[in-house]
């Protein structure tokens, strides 16, 4: 398996979670563990307001729906937004070979603690996705802030 994945591909199965939390009424984060070889092994969104729980990240959502696996040197974490710091968190424990974020410009998390520590980390720079956290944040500062632990 040498061929490279179209991280913008992966990356709409993020985007699709996070226009779903919008649709509930949640903060629209969202985010996908893929398989190297192209398999999707997990997606989910952040929950914080729908379910009242301050640790559904979009990450950890998609984390948790993948299962156990067996490791995640060759799983891809895909995440509309750069992780926070519980999300980098959990890349690192689990020793996730790759994360591709949408943006970073809304928010630039840990990801250069992720590249300090050797993951391969993509960012697409995308501008749906920047225009979509960039509206959340201005529409709703307080909500983010709660979010982020500010
Ligand atoms: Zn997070």
């Amino acid at each position: 398996m040498i061929t490279t994945p179209d991280y913008r591909a992966l990356l709409e199965t993020a985007v699709a979670e996070a226009r779903q939390g919008l649709a509930e009424g949640g903060i629209p984060i969202g985010a996908a563990l893929y398989h190297n070889d192209g398999r999707l092994l997990g997606c989910g969104h952040n929950r914080r307001i729908q379910e009242g729980d301050p640790s559904i990240h979009g990450e950890t959502d998609a984390f948790r729906k993948a299962g156990r696996q067996r490791g995640y040197r060759n799983t891809i974490m895909v995440t509309t937004l750069a992780p926070c710091w519980y999300c980098s968190g959990l890349v690192r424990q689990f020793n996730i070979g790759t994360v591709v974020v949408g943006e970073s410009v809304s928010f630039g998390g840990g990801i250069e603690w992720l590249r300090e520590a050797g993951v391969n980390v993509i960012d697409l720079n995308d501008a749906g996705c920047i225009e979509m956290m960039g509206r959340y944040i201005a529409e709703n500062p307080d909500i983010w802030n709660e979010d982020i632990g500010e």
